[in-house]
């Protein structure tokens, strides 16, 4: 069972997570040192978070390492692995259920948390903070399939087995936009099969992994498992990925880094014993497609949903909706009423979303505008939002081209670009039309192309007549084609397996 979210129609939840938030905001401005096996490392150079909401509030300042501190962390990792990967996996799982025990019993204080580092109002933070428990709990329960001996076939005078064997040291480099979710889920992914970690998070989001280091300290994972290094881009992140002791690299990020990080990746050091593992989920373009036998009101209530959720910021999130032409501008028309709708905000005042991450994400998305007010037509929004954050308010553009930049590249914003098609076969065509395939979906009655979307639809994750984001983990494993990612598939039956080596011994038997 996923964890189940929490109903924040009830008055008690509201209070509940209210209170939450006034005992963090007590707890803001602290200072966050690293951790590196099992000891606190300061470096006498922070980074600091800030409120996206709110700019001028710190929410903490976390250690800022650097090549050194890499080194250490690597090493540390390689000498927690041995005794790690020894232990049984019953062991190993046994840790990680108490991890989600943690978190669970601190559910709402980790949510209150992203609240003010990441502007996710009580709804978008609590469900990441399930998302954390439930990837805890999956990976534990998928992990005793890949244990043990595999026997081959029988033969005579010798015993044949095949065992996997996990990699060794490797490098989480995660996102901001699930600061605790995504970062959880590929740290525990690969340490519950016997895999140590170094824990390299958005320089945007340091302090919820300060939480997540906690919330394992609190669970009684062993010194090395995991390692905390914060830092910018620019100190570590070249010098992680090329680091001849670094054995596997979990990204989760943009399209961009993510390939510099595979180009890089490839390189064989001097010193290094292997080819890295490199898993990749990167962005997308995700689009909506609405056909003439769609009931309209509903496909609006979807589309505002998947593309304004969290506002516009999850890599699942509906960027393009693909309206058929004759039901196109009643779609458009209930589409802009919702969107206009929404209330934005601070996060911790709980409105339908809040500030974008930083000031990069800000001007991105108003760049994008620029060129939408240029090339299309602008319906809603176009403008910055309250002030002393990095807001900007629900964009609708319509009659966006489909090879116009404002159809092909991720925004990463609430800037949606409504595209008309002449039918469903143009729909599907303009759906596939980019280089991501990360999300897609289709809202129709009709039973043929709903078949045909889930044979043609190039996407990673199809969704037939429901919003196109929110996927639990367990029952919709997450994760892109094409260059959206490597299909890592978080959350998915196979996950695991890629953090495993394949060994086999053959015993001649006297
Ligand atoms: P980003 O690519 O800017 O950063 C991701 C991580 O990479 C961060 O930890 C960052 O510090 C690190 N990084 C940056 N430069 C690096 C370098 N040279 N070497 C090593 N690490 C480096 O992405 P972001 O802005 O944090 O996240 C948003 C992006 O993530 C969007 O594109 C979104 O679609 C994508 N995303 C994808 C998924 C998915 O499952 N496919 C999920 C969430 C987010």
């Amino acid at each position: 069972m996923n964890e189940a979210l929490t109903d924040f129609a009830l008055t008690e939840n509201v209070n509940a997570y209210e209170a939450a938030l006034t005992e963090v905001r007590g707890r803001l401005g602290a200072d966050y040192p690293l951790t590196i096996g099992g000891e606190t490392v300061e470096t006498g150079t922070w980074i600091e978070s800030h409120n996206p909401g709110l700019a001028t509030e710190i929410i903490g300042r976390s250690a800022a390492g650097g090549p050194a501190e890499i080194d250490r962390a690597l090493a540390a990792a390689w000498e927690a692995f041995r005794p790690w990967s020894a232990l049984s996996m019953d062991e190993r799982i046994g840790l990680v259920r108490r991890l989600a025990a943690v978190m669970r019993q601190r559910r709402f204080e980790l949510a209150a948390w992203m609240t003010f580092e990441a502007g996710k109002n009580f709804a978008e933070a609590d469900a990441d903070v399930a998302e954390a428990i439930d990837f805890c709990e999956y990976y534990a329960h998928r992990a005793p399939a890949l244990a043990g001996e595999h026997q081959t076939y029988p033969s005579p005078g010798e015993s044949n087995t095949s065992t996997l064997v996990p990699l060794g040291a490797g490098a989480v480099i995660s996102p901001w936009n699930f600061p605790l979710a995504i970062l959880t889920g590929m740290a525990v992914g690969p340490a519950v099969v016997g895999n140590t970690l170094v824990l390299k998070p958005s320089p945007d989001t340091p302090i919820v992994a300060q939480k997540l280091m906690e919330c394992a300290g609190e669970a009684g994972f062993p010194a090395g498992v995991f390692n905390l290094v914060t830092g910018t881009d620019a100190d570590i992140g070249d010098y992680l990925v090329d680091h001849p002791r670094t054995r596997f690299i979990n990204f989760t990020g943009s399209l961009t880094t993510g390939v510099r990080i595979n180009q890089r990746a490839a390189a064989v050091h001097p010193g290094q014993l292997w080819i890295k593992k490199v898993g990749l989920e990167m962005g997308g373009k995700d689009a909506l497609i609405v056909d003439e036998t769609a009931d309209l009101d509903y496909a609006a209530r979807m589309a505002v949903s998947s593309g304004y959720g969290f506002g516009g910021q999850k890599c699942s999130a509906m960027s393009r909706l693909i309206a058929v032409e004759s039901v196109h501008d009643e779609l458009v028309d209930r589409f802009v009423a919702l969107a206009e709708e929404l209330e934005v905000g601070p996060a911790d005042e709980n409105p339908d979303f809040s500030a974008l991450i930083n000031e990069r994400a800000k001007d991105k998305s108003l760049a994008y505008i620029d060129i939408g007010t240029e090339t299309a037509r602008l319906l809603a929004g176009g403008t910055t939002g309250p002030d002393g954050g990095h807001y900007v308010m629900p964009t609708v553009f319509a009659d966006v081209a489909p090879d116009s930049r404002l159809a092909q590249e991720e925004i990463f914003g609430p800037v949606v670009s409504i595209i008309k098609a002449a039918d469903f076969d143009q729909a599907l065509e303009i759906a596939n039309g980019t280089m991501f395939g990360l999300t897609g979906g289709l809202i129709s009655n009709d039973r043929e192309r709903l078949d045909r979307a889930k044979r043609e639809f190039e996407v990673g994750n199809l969704y037939l007549n429901r919003k196109i984001t929110g996927a639990f983990v367990g029952l919709q494993p997450f994760g892109g084609l094409r260059l959206s990612g490597t299909t890592v598939k978080a959350g998915g039956p196979y996950y695991l397996r890629q953090y495993l080596a394949e060994k086999t011994i053959a015993e001649k038997l006297a």
